[in-house]
C-alpha cells in the first residue's frame, strides 16, 4: 500500500496558510528544485570523513567512508543526512534562476513551498528562503506529499502546479490530487541524466525558465 495520508504535524501549518481559491498556486518542492541540495551535501560529507560517489538518483549506496571507500550503511547515510540538514540547512545555496522565476510567477500565481525538511530545520530554512529573495510560505511535509496536495487541491479552485525530483511524490499526488499539473524538475546536471521523466508527471523539465515558461503558458490557456 502506498501511504498518501497526511500527518497531524502537516495538517496544522496546513491550516494555517492563508491562501485565495480563485487565484492559481503553485507548490514548489526545495531540495533539488530550489536548493542544491546535493553540491551541499557534497560538500558537507567531505568535511565529515565521506564523499558522494553519484552512481545513481539515490543517496543509499552513494555515500562512501573516505577513509576505506566503502559505502556506508543505510542508518549512517540517514544521520549524516539529518546531520547535514542541522548543520547546513541555511547555507544551501539556492537553485539558479529559481527566485527570478517565482517572482515573475508570483505575479500571476500564489507560491507555497512544500518540503520535506525536518521540523526542527524549518525555521533555518525560511530564512535562507527570506536571504535569497523567496519569501514565501513554508510548509515542512513529512512522507509522500500526495496528502498535503489533497487538502489544498480540495479548497483550490484556480489550477496548481506541483514541482518535485523525486518520482514517487509525483506519483503521490497523482493519485490523491489527480487535477494538479505536475512537473519533474532535478536541479543537479549529473542527477537529472540519471533518471528519465517521472511516468506520472505531465512535463519533465529542469531549468526555472523553462519551469516558469511551461506554467505561464498553462495559465494563459486557462485563462488566469
Ligand atoms: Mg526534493
Amino acid at each position: 500500500m502506498e501511504d498518501d495520508s497526511l500527518h497531524d504535524d502537516v495538517l496544522s501549518q496546513l491550516e494555517a496558510l492563508q491562501l485565495t481559491p480563485e487565484r492559481p498556486l503553485i507548490v514548489s518542492d526545495a531540495d533539488e528544485v530550489i536548493f542544491a541540495f546535493v553540491r551541499g551535501l557534497e560538500a558537507y560529507l567531505l568535511d565529515n570523513g565521506h564523499f558522494m560517489d553519484l552512481k545513481s538518483f539515490a543517496m543509499r549506496g552513494n555515500i562512501r567512508a573516505t577513509e576505506t571507500g566503502e559505502a556506508v550503511s543505510a542508518e549512517a547515510v540517514k544521520a549524516l543526512i539529518n546531520g547535514y540538514f542541522a548543520e547546513r540547512t541555511e547555507q544551501i545555496e539556492p537553485v539558479d534562476g529559481a527566485a527570478e522565476a517565482l517572482a515573475a510567477l508570483s505575479e500571476r500565481a500564489q507560491i507555497l513551498v512544500l518540503s520535506n525538511t525536518p521540523l526542527d530545520c524549518r525555521e533555518a530554512r525560511r530564512r535562507a528562503l527570506v536571504k535569497h529573495g523567496m519569501d514565501y510560505p513554508l510548509v515542512a511535509n513529512i512522507g509522500r506529499k500526495g496528502g498535503a496536495m489533497a487538502y489544498l487541491a480540495a479548497r483550490q479552485s484556480a489550477p496548481m502546479f506541483f514541482l518535485d525530483d523525486i518520482p514517487h511524490n509525483i506519483s503521490s499526488v497523482a493519485r490523491a490530487a489527480g487535477s494538479v499539473t505536475r512537473l519533474h524538475f532535478i536541479a543537479d546536471h549529473r542527477l537529472r541524466d540519471m533518471l528519465g521523466a517521472a511516468e506520472d508527471a505531465d512535463a519533465r523539465i529542469d531549468d526555472w525558465p523553462g519551469a516558469r515558461q511551461f506554467i505561464e503558458q498553462r495559465l494563459a490557456a486557462e485563462g488566469f
